[in-house]
């Protein structure tokens, strides 16, 4: 079942949009609310992670899943709230965090991002334009909701050039985005500003301004702590460090593949970046 799902994950990636296969299965996706605060809840369903804030007067909510999902999604939240959902963060520009966001506009959420999200979604002739940031920025915005607000940092060059890391109000909850993917190799979009580099010096920034006790929503995998997401730093590290001797030993990117990467590390790889891929993004 789990190797199932991966699989299919993986399909939609690469593939970016819902084919019709794809929206078939839709249909026996279940999106799952876990409550982490007084007012944050993180969704599960199918693609990256969901954040909600329900609000004094409005829900903002973070991330909108693959498209097709976007009236389950819908429903999950009315459970929550009887507030309207007033805004809707994008982390980054991926598919499977915007595919619902035209659904979303549609109904008259904002939508937010930084500016390169903006850039990149109006450049996909298969992305529903109707579902462009109409707010965005370039460092740093707060996002009001009743008296508090959440706190949006971009962190440049990192899993892409437009990722966002959000801070809930009155809870020491974060949502990470895809600089978190918990016990798997992350993907590192080199193809859209994204970099292994960058990514280590944002995941560590970030860790930085946490606590131990800080719920943390991934963009993809299991609500964590920062012992978890340190876990991912070191296997970024060490498998960088493997990689970047067998280049000094003069193998070629092929070669360095078909060498592989100590067993250690095994249990990292999935069916969208398996080891291979894996090596390629760090050599
Ligand atoms: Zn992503």
């Amino acid at each position: 079942m789990r190797g199932l799902k991966f699989g299919l994950i993986s399909l939609l990636f690469c593939f970016g949009m819902a084919s019709a296969h794809a929206q078939a299965n839709m249909d026996d996706v279940e999106i799952k609310a876990t409550q982490l605060s007084d007012r944050v809840y993180m969704l599960t369903g199918m693609g990256g992670n969901i954040g909600v804030y329900v609000g004094e007067d409005g829900v903002v909510m973070v991330d909108a899943q693959y498209k097709g999902l976007a009236d389950k999604i819908m429903a999950a939240i009315a459970e929550l709230s009887d507030q309207p959902i007033k805004s809707l963060i994008n982390t980054h520009f991926h598919g499977d965090h915007t595919g619902n966001n035209a659904p979303f506009a549609r109904k008259g959420v904002r939508v937010i991002a930084h500016e390169n999200v903006k850039t990149r979604l109006a450049a996909n002739e298969k992305f529903d334009q109707d579902g462009l940031p109409t707010v965005t920025f370039d460092n740093r915005l707060e996002v009001a909701s009743g008296a508090a607000s959440l706190k949006l940092q971009h962190y440049p060059e990192g899993h892409t050039d437009g990722d966002v890391v959000v801070w809930f109000p009155n809870a020491n909850v974060i949502h990470a985005g895809d600089l978190f993917f918990v016990d798997r190799f992350p993907f590192i979009d080199l193809n859209a500003g994204g970099n292994v580099q960058g990514y280590i010096d944002n995941v560590r920034a970030v860790i930085d301004s946490i606590d131990g006790e800080t719920q943390i929503i991934p963009g993809h995998g299991t609500l964590s702590k920062r012992s978890d997401w340190l876990r991912l730093v070191h296997m970024i590290e060490a498998t960088r460090e493997e990689v970047m001797t067998m280049k000094e030993q003069g193998l070629t990117e092929d070669q360095a593949v078909e060498q592989g990467l100590s067993a250690q590390w095994k249990d990292w790889s999935w069916s969208f970046i398996n080891e291979e891929r894996w090596i390629r993004t760090l050599y």
